[in-house]
């Protein structure tokens, strides 16, 4: 049951309250932005909205007291993981955390399915990060409970890509029509796939700057040019290495991201296009003063040190963001708001 209008069953067939049956995402899978509309971002965030109140209120609450989610994570990750236990345990519920499968039975070779159906027999829910495009797609179709993905691979990022336009929202006031400039490495970077397709639901103006070898997949790009949303290419910011107009300065977000190097063949393949972008406060001095710069975090180098002091570095706050949003999440695929 993988599609987005599928209702799973919560444990059982006696929904935890009668009231949350018409809830919008109870009991669904969350696998892909492609399966919002306006209307549900507006919902998730007025959601989010409430989360932060009752965290900056009383910290931790009993909203999901008694759940459990299964925390399955093939990738490593620092933020994506650790938002979710902090989500869960804050809305009063508890973690199984299999963040290292090496030490689980995948090590003795079990599927992807079987994993999924074992958790879910502890579990109410399942975030799984996933080395394979389409994972979560092939876990949720086995799975009775929700999944959400928490990274397939060089596919989607959804909920990250949810607290990106959070951000947004939040630092900026509306994302209509804005002007988001993406870097780096957008070939592999799950969470600018996310991010743009689901900017595309505002009308945004899209700035891609990458390596000729890291460009937004052609994919993307048509599946964005379908929905009228102005695309431009760079290789670089700099106007005169790029032989281009300046895009910093009509720059609203500049999203900028890792070089996936573990999604490199080789080593060699990965030094000749890693340090290639360095986002300084020099690079700062051409942009508007109201924009915000953004990243999905972890940075190895493509931000310096010095652009955290400017009030328009944006990564720090965005982390935080994520928390109120997985909250959200949560809450809502479990039919609690
Ligand atoms: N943490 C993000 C991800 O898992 C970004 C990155 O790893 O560069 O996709």
């Amino acid at each position: 049951m993988n599609t987005s209008t599928t209702r799973k069953l919560n444990g059982s067939n006696h929904l935890p309250l009668g009231d949350q049956r018409n809830a919008p995402f109870y009991g669904k899978d969350i696998l892909s932005v492609k399966q919002f509309i306006r209307d549900d971002l507006t919902y998730i965030y007025e959601v989010a909205h409430e989360m932060r109140e009752m965290v900056a209120r009383i910290g931790t609450f009993d909203l999901l007291k008694g759940k459990i989610l299964a925390n399955l994570f093939y990738e490593p990750s620092t933020r994506t993981s650790s938002s979710f236990t902090a989500a869960m345990e804050r809305l009063g519920g508890s973690v199984i955390p299999i963040n290292e499968v090496r030490y689980s039975s995948v090590s003795k070779g079990e599927s992807l399915p079987d994993t999924v159906r074992t958790l879910e027999c502890y579990a109410d829910v399942i975030v799984l990060r996933h080395p394979e495009v389409g994972a979560s797609a092939l876990a949720a179709k086995y799975a009775r409970k929700p999944i959400i993905n928490a990274g397939d691979g060089v596919g989607e990022h959804p909920t990250q890509a949810l607290l990106d336009l959070f951000t947004i929202l939040e630092e900026i006031g509306d994302a209509e029509g804005l002007t988001v400039t993406m870097l780096g490495d957008l070939k592999n970077g799950r969470t600018v796939h996310s991010l743009s397709r689901l900017l595309s639901l505002f009308h945004a103006k899209l700035n891609f700057v990458s390596p000729a070898v890291l460009e937004m997949p052609a994919e993307i790009v048509s599946e964005l040019a379908d929905k009228g949303i102005h695309q431009h290419a760079y290789t670089d910011l700099d106007p005169v290495i790029a032989d281009t107009d300046p895009v910093i300065a009509d720059t609203d977000v500049l999203y900028v991201t890792r070089v996936q190097k573990e999604r490199f063949a080789s080593e060699a393949e990965y030094d000749e296009v890693k340090n290639l972008y360095v986002i300084t406060p020099e690079t700062l001095k051409q942009a508007k003063k109201k924009m915000i710069v953004m990243h999905p975090l972890p940075r190895v180098g493509e931000i310096s040190l010095e652009v955290d002091e400017d009030p328009r570095a944006a990564y720090f706050r965005q982390m935080e963001y994520g928390l109120y949003t997985r909250m959200a999440l949560l809450a809502m695929v479990l039919g609690k708001a």
